[in-house]
């Protein structure tokens, strides 16, 4: 079998972690497989070093940010490989441009393009342990890029379908994906397989496993990602492609944001070209609308309601406020305490009366509803922020079918 092995910055937050992880990649190469090893930098280094560029300036150079941020890694991979060879085992380091992990040039955020995996297959089929630098790639310019924070899974993942590998083992603090936060819920459970969707909407809506990028890679590639504990030896959750077993189950997770703000736009005059005039100006200061409703009323005036991240709150509003009076409207409002609680699973496309059943519960908690918003798996409601904790424990313990 070909195995790409990822660790993250926990995993090799210290030398013990990283001959640890040495030990991992070495036993699954005894044990016969080919395997590539991506790594992220050491826990809390890259944070450490975006503190030193704003030491320098408020706004740091993109270019020369990715070229500072990059280093984590570049020190991961070194001393991941030096191990592995100082144990005897054949084993090289690779940085993105080494081994060609092509991107865009969107510093901070770059897309892959094209991974040119040859040299790097070679090593393998010489039996190297190569050791890959996550993170990390370079445009048709040779800039060096960055993929976005947690974008070593998204290196991984795109590793393992580039080189068309067997499993692609994401090895993380947590022992898997759980169908709630386990902090809040204590019923939560471990599932052992998820579908990509599935996973798709839990990482959108809060769950911090996966970088979100590396599940659309997954899913585009139908590469079998394994999240999973480098702390023991236990199996993950499996993502996989849907199977018909899946539809069974109506509610696989259950999650919460506490990143939302609410703004609403108080008895605007109901014309065509309002959305157009009011999110227009959001979308161009690159503001996130998450959801988005509009309330009609008889008078010919309308109450428009949507929701942004917290962090942008501030400069939405300042947007907003700036249109009161071409829009006619008479005021607006907001609301920082404000929380989404989500429902996920495949099931729901085939059992009525999903959305129904959990708006009983919330109601027999006394637990308003602000606004709500559907997809075909997945049911969304903003509610006060006060009550999240219980509505993720109703709505966990009453959806989520205890383990047989
Ligand atoms: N080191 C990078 C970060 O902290 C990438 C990663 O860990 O996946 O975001
Ligand atoms: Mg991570």
């Amino acid at each position: 079998m070909l195995v790409v092995q990822k660790y993250g910055g926990t995993s090799v937050g210290s030398i013990e972690r990283i001959k640890e992880v040495a030990k991992r990649a070495a036993e699954t190469h005894d044990a016969g497989h080919q395997v590539a090893v991506v790594v992220s930098a050491m826990s809390g280094e890259t944070n450490r070093l975006l503190g030193l560029a704003k030491q320098v300036t408020d706004r740091p150079d993109e270019r020369e940010s990715d070229v500072l941020v990059s280093t984590g890694e570049q020190v991961t991979v070194a001393l991941l490989a030096m191990t592995l060879k100082a144990m005897g085992y054949p084993s090289f380091s690779m940085l993105g441009h080494q081994i060609e992990i092509e991107t865009d040039s969107a510093f901070g955020r770059a897309r892959i393009q094209r991974i040119n995996a040859e040299r790097l297959l070679s090593g393998l089929r010489q039996g190297n342990i190569v050791v890959v630098a996550g993170f990390q790639g370079v445009d048709a310019r040779d800039n060096i890029t960055t993929l976005g924070r947690g974008g070593s899974d998204t290196t991984a993942v795109a590793i393992a379908a580039a080189l068309k590998a067997d499993a692609c083992e994401i090895y993380t603090d947590v022992d898997g994906v759980y169908s709630a936060d386990p902090r809040i819920c204590p019923h939560a459970r471990k599932l052992s397989r998820i579908s990509y969707d599935e996973m798709l909407e839990l990482a959108s809506l809060g769950a911090k496993v996966l970088q979100i990028r590396s599940v659309e890679f997954a899913k585009r590639y139908q590469v079998p990602v394994h999240v999973r504990s480098s702390f023991s030896r236990e199996e993950g959750t499996w993502l996989v492609h849907e199977e018909p077993s899946m539809e069974e189950v109506t509610v696989s997770g259950v999650t919460s944001d506490l990143d939302q703000a609410k703004i609403t736009i108080l008895h605007v005059p109901d014309r065509p070209g309002l959305a157009a005039k009011v999110f227009g100006p959001i979308a161009e200061a690159n503001i996130v609308v998450d959801m988005i409703i509009q309330n009609a009323s008889a008078d010919g005036s309308t109450d428009l309601t949507f929701t942004v991240p917290k962090g942008d709150a501030t400069k939405a509003l300042a947007s907003v406020k700036a249109l009161i009076p071409e829009l006619g409207a008479q005021g607006v409002t907001h609301d920082v305490d404000v929380a989404k609680v989500s429902i996920v699973g495949l099931g729901m496309r085939s059992h009525a009366g999903v959305a129904a059943r959990m708006f009983q519960l919330l109601a027999h908690e006394g637990i308003n509803i602000l606004m709500i918003s559907t997809s075909e798996i997945k049911i969304s409601v903003v509610i006060d922020a006060k009550y999240t904790e219980l509505a993720v424990r109703v709505l966990h313990d009453a959806f989520v079918t205890p383990p047989k």
